[in-house]
């Protein structure tokens, strides 16, 4: 909980731990051990839960999606 606190005040340490494709990545932060999900297309940065492991994991429809998301999108 003590780690929690520290990140509260002087932010996360972030590392990323997984590459989904080349606009989303899996961060996590090496100090709390919370994850996120951040995305370039869309600037977004979420909380990693089940349901964004299913959609990246191989078969998933984002992760089939892939190959097809311009570097710019
Ligand atoms: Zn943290």
């Amino acid at each position: 909980m003590l780690e929690r606190l520290i990140c509260a005040v002087f932010g996360h340490r972030y590392v990323v731990e997984r590459v989904l494709n080349h606009g989303a990545r899996k961060v996590g932060c090496t100090r709390c051990g919370k994850h996120w999900g951040m995305h370039d297309g869309t600037r977004s940065f979420v909380p990693w839960d089940g349901e964004l492991e299913a959609l990246y994991a191989p078969g998933g429809i984002l992760a089939q999606a892939s190959g097809d998301v311009p570097p710019n999108a």
